[in-house]
C-alpha cells in the first residue's frame, strides 16, 4: 500500500466555478447502453460466429511468400443474372527464391481459366484456397501477372458479407474475410496493393467505387466505370455499390490549389434526406485534418446502399458505403458519419496489422466520433459521449471481460474494440496533458505508417517518443490486460485547531481478479472535494489495493466526487462519507429510483436514481442499501450527502464484507429524509 498525501488547500487546488461544477455532477448517466454503437456492432459481431474462430487466418503466414503490388479487377455486373463475370490481374512480387505457386483466397465462384501472359496456368481449390500452380520459378523481387478468369453467383449474406446484387441496389461488403467472395486475392490486411476496378453495369445505374473515377465508356449492351485507387488498399475495404443514384459534391480544402472532392451517391428517392444528413460531411472532413494530419486520400464519397439491411456503414477506402435507414433527413446519425471518416485515417490509411489489433481501427473512428462533438458541441457534450462509451463497455462488461488486444471469437467488434478503445486513447491524452503534443504524436503515427499497416506496438511506440518515456504500465493494463478500476470510496474530514479541515479519501480497488485482469490498476485522477463556493480539485495518483488521498481545505467539505472531469474510465461501487455531521433541515427534497440494468444480472449490475433538492449547494442524506429476500442488510451501497441530480452506482453482487452474495432475489432500498423507494433485483450465478 502506498499512501499518497497531498496537501492541496482550496487555494492551491484548482477551483471551479460551482454552476461548472453542479453541471459536471449532473451529467446524465443515460440508459447503460445508449451511444448507438450496438447498432454497428450487433451487425458486425455476428460475422464470426456465422464463419467461425479460425475463418481469418485460413492461409498459413508461410504459403504468403509474395507481395500483391496491384489487383487490377474487371467486373462484369449480370443484374438480371445475379451473377458476375471477373477478370482479376493480380500484380505480385516474390518474396522468396524459388516461388513457384501460388494461394490466394476465392470463396466459391467458378474459375474459368488462368493465365500468365499467354500461358495457360495449373491451379487446384480447396476450401478457400485457389492454388495456383505458376508454371515458372521466381527469385526474390521478381514480379509476375496472373490472370483468373471466373464467374458465378457470388456468395453474399447480411452479417458475413459477400457481393449483393440485385435488381434495386447491388453492393459488397467484406469485413473481414468476404473479399474472397466476389475476387481472388490475398484476403488479410496486411498485403496492401493499389487497385484498378472497372465495373460493368447496365445502362442506367451508376458504379461508386474506391479512388478516383479515371473513365466512364459504354459498350453495346453496359456501362464500364474505371476507377484507380494508387494509394494502397487492403482487401477488406475494396468495394462497389451500384445504384441508379444521385450524385452531388462538395469540396474539401487541403492546400491552396489543392481541394478534395467529397462524391454523395444516394438512392434518388433520398436523395433530399441525404442533402440534409451528410450535409455536415466538409466540416468533419476539416475537423479530422486539423487533428489527424492532411486527409490521406484523393477524394472521399459516401454511398448509399441496404448494408446491414440499412443500418450499418461500412468505411471503404475513399467511399464509404452507408445504409438507407440511417438517412432521416435529420442529422441524428451524424455520429455515425464521423465515426466511418475518422477511419480513413485509421483502419484505411493506416490498416491494422491484423485482426487482433481491430482496436486500432475501432478505438481511433469510435474516439473520432467524440472528438467531433467536442469540437463542434463543446466540452459538456464531450464528456456526455464518453460516459455513454463507459457505459455501454460496462454493459458488455457485465456479461463478458477481455482484453482489447486479440478479443475472442465474437468480439472482434465488441465495445472493447470500440468504447474501450476509445477511452484507452482518452486516458492518454491525460496522460500526455498537453493536447498540441498528444496530437502531434497521433499524426507522426499517421505519417510513419500511413499507406501501410501498423501494430499495437508501433503505435505505442510513436506515443513513448514524444512522451518520453515508457508506456508500457499503461498498454499492460488497458490493452493487455482486461477490466478497468471499481472503487470503494469513503472519506472523513476533521477540523484541524479551529482552523482548515484535513480530508481523508480512501479508495479501495475493488475489482475481480482473474488471469486475464488487471489486478490493481495504476493511473493519476482527480477527486474534486466538494465545499460549497470554493470547490477544490485534488490531482494524485492511485497505484495500490487501497490508496488514501489527503486534503486541507478551509471549509467542512459535503463530498467527494472522483473524475468530475471525465478522464478516467471506472466505476466506483459504493461511496460512504462519514465527514459530515451538519443535520439536513429541509424537507424539500426527493427521490426516484430506477429499475437497475441489468436486471437480472450476474456479474455487476448499475443502479440509477434521481435526488431531488434544492438547486444550490444543498446536500441531501442519501443511502441506498440491499437486503436479502429474508429483509437481512446485505450491503450498503451509498451512505453520503449528495446533491440534486442523477446518481448511478454499480453493485458487484458482494456483500459489506467483498463476499460475493448467492443467486436469488434481492432488494435494494433509496431513503432520503421524509422518503424511500424499495425495487426487486435478481442475482443469477
Ligand atoms: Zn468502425
Amino acid at each position: 500500500m502506498l499512501l499518497k498525501r497531498l496537501m492541496l488547500g482550496a487555494v492551491l487546488g484548482i477551483a471551479l466555478a460551482h454552476p461548472a461544477v453542479a453541471g459536471l455532477l449532473s451529467t446524465p448517466s443515460g440508459s447503460p447502453h445508449d451511444d448507438g454503437y450496438e447498432l454497428l456492432r450487433q451487425s458486425k459481431s455476428r460475422v464470426l460466429s456465422a464463419v467461425g474462430q479460425d475463418a481469418y487466418s485460413t492461409l498459413a503466414e508461410s504459403t504468403h511468400a509474395y507481395d500483391v503490388l496491384h489487383y487490377a479487377l474487371d467486373i462484369t455486373v449480370d443484374i438480371d443474372g445475379d451473377s458476375m463475370f471477373g477478370q482479376a490481374t493480380i500484380t505480385a512480387a516474390s518474396e522468396e527464391d524459388g516461388l513457384d505457386s501460388l494461394d490466394l483466397h476465392l470463396e466459391g465462384l467458378e474459375v474459368d481459366r488462368i493465365l500468365s501472359g499467354e500461358d495457360t496456368l495449373a491451379f487446384s481449390r480447396l476450401n478457400d484456397t485457389l492454388k495456383i500452380d505458376l508454371g515458372a520459378t521466381y527469385s526474390t523481387g521478381d514480379t509476375f501477372d496472373v490472370r483468373v478468369d471466373y464467374h458465378g453467383v457470388p456468395l453474399y449474406s447480411t452479417y458475413v458479407g459477400g457481393f449483393d446484387i440485385t435488381s434495386d441496389v447491388s453492393f459488397t461488403f467484406n469485413e473481414p474475410i468476404a473479399a474472397r467472395r466476389w475476387f481472388p486475392c490475398f484476403d488479410e490486411p496486411r498485403d496492401k496493393a493499389t487497385l484498378t476496378m472497372s465495373a460493368a453495369v447496365p445502362p442506367g445505374y451508376i458504379v461508386a467505387s474506391n479512388g478516383l473515377l479515371i473513365d466512364v465508356r459504354s459498350t453495346d449492351q453496359y456501362v464500364v466505370y474505371t476507377y484507380e485507387e494508387t494509394h494502397p488498399i487492403a482487401t477488406y475495404l475494396i468495394s462497389l455499390a451500384i445504384d441508379d443514384y444521385a450524385v452531388w459534391s462538395d469540396w474539401h480544402f487541403r492546400a491552396p490549389g489543392d481541394s478534395v472532392e467529397i462524391i454523395y451517391y444516394a438512392h434518388p428517392w433520398d436523395s433530399a434526406n441525404a442533402a440534409i444528413s451528410w450535409d455536415d460531411t466538409p466540416n468533419m472532413v476539416d475537423f479530422f485534418a486539423s487533428v489527424f494530419g492532411p486527409y490521406p486520400f484523393d477524394k472521399y464519397g459516401m454511398a448509399e446502399a441496404p448494408i446491414f439491411n440499412g443500418w450499418g456503414a461500412m468505411e471503404h477506402q475513399t467511399c464509404t458505403t452507408y445504409g438507407h435507414m440511417l438517412v432521416n433527413g435529420g442529422h441524428s446519425y451524424d455520429w455515425i458519419v464521423a465515426h466511418e471518416l475518422a477511419h480513413q485515417w485509421w483502419g484505411d490509411w493506416v490498416t491494422l496489422l491484423d485482426w487482433r489489433h481491430i482496436w486500432l481501427n475501432e478505438g481511433f473512428a469510435t474516439y473520432g466520433d467524440a472528438l467531433y462533438v467536442e469540437h463542434r458541441d463543446g466540452d459538456a457534450a464531450f464528456r456526455g459521449r464518453m460516459q455513454s462509451f463507459a457505459n455501454t463497455y460496462f454493459y458488455e462488461d457485465n456479461s463478458i471481460r477481455y482484453p482489447i488486444f486479440d478479443p475472442p471469437p465474437g468480439y472482434l467488434f465488441g465495445a472493447c474494440e470500440y468504447e474501450k478503445g476509445a477511452w484507452v486513447l482518452h486516458m492518454m491524452r491525460y496522460i500526455f496533458d498537453d493536447d498540441s503534443l498528444y496530437f502531434e504524436a497521433i499524426r507522426n503515427y499517421g505519417d510513419t505508417y500511413g499507406g501501410g499497416v501498423a501494430s499495437t506496438d508501433d503505435l505505442q511506440a510513436e506515443f513513448e517518443a514524444l512522451y518520453g518515456d515508457s508506456l508500457d504500465w499503461f498498454f499492460q493494463q488497458w490493452i493487455y490486460q482486461a477490466g478497468h478500476p471499481e472503487f470503494e470510496i469513503s472519506w472523513t474530514a476533521q477540523e484541524v485547531d479551529q482552523g482548515p479541515y484535513e480530508v481523508e479519501i480512501v479508495l479501495h480497488q475493488v475489482q475481480e481478479d482473474s488471469a486475464t485482469s488487471t489486478p490493481i490498476f495504476e493511473m493519476p485522477a482527480e477527486i474534486l472535494v466538494i465545499i460549497p463556493g470554493e470547490d477544490s480539485l485534488v490531482s494524485f495518483r492511485f497505484d495500490s489495493e487501497y490508496d488514501t488521498v489527503y486534503a486541507m481545505v478551509d471549509s467542512m467539505p459535503t463530498g467527494v466526487y472522483l473524475d468530475p472531469n471525465t478522464w478516467l474510465l471506472h466505476q466506483v461501487v459504493s461511496l460512504t462519507d462519514v465527514g459530515d455531521q451538519t443535520d439536513y433541515t429541509s424537507s424539500a427534497c426527493s427521490i426516484a429510483l430506477l429499475q437497475n440494468a441489468p436486471n437480472p444480472f450476474s456479474h455487476s449490475t448499475t443502479i440509477s436514481y434521481m435526488v431531488y433538492g434544492p438547486a444550490d449547494e444543498s446536500r441531501i442524506p442519501v443511502t441506498l442499501s440491499l437486503y436479502n429476500i429474508q429483509g437481512q442488510h446485505v450491503r450498503t451501497l451509498v451512505d453520503a450527502r449528495q446533491s440534486h441530480g442523477p446518481h448511478t452506482i454499480t453493485w458487484d453482487g458482494r456483500d459489506d464484507r467483498g463476499r460475493p452474495v448467492s443467486s436469488g432475489v434481492y432488494f435494494f432500498r433509496l431513503e432520503a429524509p421524509g422518503h424511500h423507494h424499495t425495487r426487486k433485483i435478481v442475482l443469477v450465478h
